[in-house]
């Protein structure tokens, strides 16, 4: 299968810095994940500190800011999604990707975190080898090697995308979308691997200024499945939570 992301920065860019230069911050009380995530990661060549409580957590970050926060919900003395409100809050710590650590049926703390601002999450209990992948694909969109998006074709597998000419070709033979359609689409499209809730996607996909006669993300996700997606190959749904266009890579 053919992936490839036609004039993007990214990848290249992500590839010529070294994972040592990159510091996560892990906030997690339990001791034995903990030691799972550090291992992890410092195998991976990132480096790691840690905190084990929410208000250390916090302070840990604000006195050097991390590149991520892998940050638990659930903490002694400030929870999680605190930590996560205060970080978005702040000019300063803003655009720190949040990755946070969930237990399954967590489903309406996704929510409230993905809405919030954190940048993804993982579910307990996690391989390492996936929670490597998130962290990696995080960074790529929203670490220090990222950078705002020059390309005008997003290709993805059959899927282009052609951004200047507002035109989606599937396979090769242009699909007709509505404005909203295509707004949507370019938006996860441009943001592979990330979930987003239904509210986010009308946020920022069309704003308050915007009239979106059907304001229901599902009739609109529907109808771009309709067109170009029958079998979800590339926008999934992540039941209680939202949509998420497949990171292929
Ligand atoms: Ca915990």
């Amino acid at each position: 299968m053919y992936v490839g992301v036609v004039g993007s920065l990214f990848l290249t860019s992500y590839r010529s810095i070294s994972m040592a230069e990159i510091h996560i911050v892990i906030v997690e009380d339990e001791p034995d994940i903990l030691d799972v995530l550090s291992y992890s990661l410092k195998r991976e060549g990132f480096q790691v500190t840690a905190a084990l409580d929410g208000a250390e957590g916090l302070n840990l970050i604000q006195a050097k800011l991390p590149d991520l926060v892998l940050l638990d919900l659930m903490l002694p003395s400030m929870d999680g999604l605190d930590i996560c409100r205060h970080l978005k809050n702040k000019e300063r710590t803003r655009t720190i990707p949040v990755v946070m650590l969930t237990a399954k049926g967590e489903e309406s703390d996704i929510v409230l975190g993905l809405g919030i601002g954190a940048d993804d999450y993982v579910t307990k209990p996690f391989s390492p080898k996936e929670l490597i992948a998130r962290v990696k694909a995080v960074l790529r969109r929203c670490g220090p090697a990222a950078k705002p998006s020059a390309e005008q074709i997003i290709e993805v597998d059959q899927l282009a995308i052609d951004i200047g000419k507002h035109k989606v070709c599937l396979a090769g033979s242009e699909v007709k979308f509505t404005a909203t359609e295509f707004r949507l689409l370019h938006y996860l499209a441009s943001n592979p691997g990330r979930v987003f809730t239904r509210e986010q996607l009308l946020d920022q996909t069309f704003g308050n200024d915007v009239v979106v006669v059907d304001r229901n993300i599902d009739v609109h996700i529907r109808a771009i499945r309709k067109k170009i997606d029958p079998s979800q190959l590339y926008i999934g749904t992540i039941r209680g939570v939202g949509y998420r266009f497949k990171d292929l890579n």
